[in-house]
């Protein structure tokens, strides 16, 4: 089984849907940068208070300061039967210092799945999206919506809009994807990690995929 796996993709691809089932499917560790941030802000710490400035106009955290927590993140004994990086890596610098990391705790990536969609579907996803306040599960007021509206099925809390989720801070976002997250596609072809998935083939075929790609299958 592939056990230490990256998942990349533009937001609104389906990354943080697939990562949810596939930690839980497999027993991974989910480390997400954005819950991390998000979970940071909620609780006012500086850092939480750092990120905001630049997460709510939809700018990447400096390089700095996302490697910091993803390496002590990495080093906890949890992470050693395998873990998967959800929005990290994002920028060259952050794969080379991952690759660092990686060889100083003897936790090689095995795998980069990269989930691409075509940019109308994103902002249609984008734009619809609520998120669950307490456990970020992500829903859509048209095509994923909770059973109660404004209440998260799984955990019965309330569901938001993320303040980076608008049309102004989306467009930011994509063009930090496209001109800094990107590049990472060929550099992890060149490593021979690269897996490419399609998006907008439905949430449940997806995952079917994803998994038999992490069996082995
Ligand atoms: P999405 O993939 O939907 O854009 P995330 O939840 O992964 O959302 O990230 C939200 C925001 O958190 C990003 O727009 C960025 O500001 C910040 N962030 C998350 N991961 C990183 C990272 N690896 N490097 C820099 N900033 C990050
Ligand atoms: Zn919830």
């Amino acid at each position: 089984m592939l056990k230490n796996i990256i998942l990349m993709g533009p937001p609104g691809a389906g990354k943080g849907t697939q990562a949810k089932r596939l930690v839980s499917q497999f027993n991974l560790i989910h480390i997400s940068t954005g819950d991390m941030f998000r979970e940071a802000i909620k609780e006012n710490t500086s850092l939480g208070q750092m990120a905001a400035s630049y997460i709510n106009r939809g700018d990447l955290v400096p390089d700095e300061v996302t490697i910091g927590i993803v390496k002590e993140r990495l080093a906890k004994k949890d992470c050693e039967n395998g873990f998967l990086l959800d929005g990290f890596p994002r920028t060259i610098a952050q794969a080379e210092a991952l690759k660092k990391i990686g060889e100083e705790i003897a936790r090689p990536i095995d795998v980069v799945i990269n989930i691409d969609c075509d940019k109308n579907e994103l902002v249609r996803r984008i734009s619809g999206r609520r998120v669950c306040k307490n456990c970020g599960a992500p829903y859509h007021i048209d095509t994923m919506k909770p059973k109660v509206e404004g209440v998260c099925d799984i955990c019965g809390g309330p569901l938001y809009q993320r303040k980076d989720d608008n049309k102004e801070a989306l467009e930011v976002r994509l063009g930090h994807y496209m001109n800094q997250t990107k590049p990472l596609l060929d550099y992890y072809k060149h490593l021979g990690l690269l897996r490419n998935f399609d998006g907008s083939i439905g949430s449940d075929i997806l995952f079917d995929e994803l998994s038999k790609l992490i069996l082995g299958k």
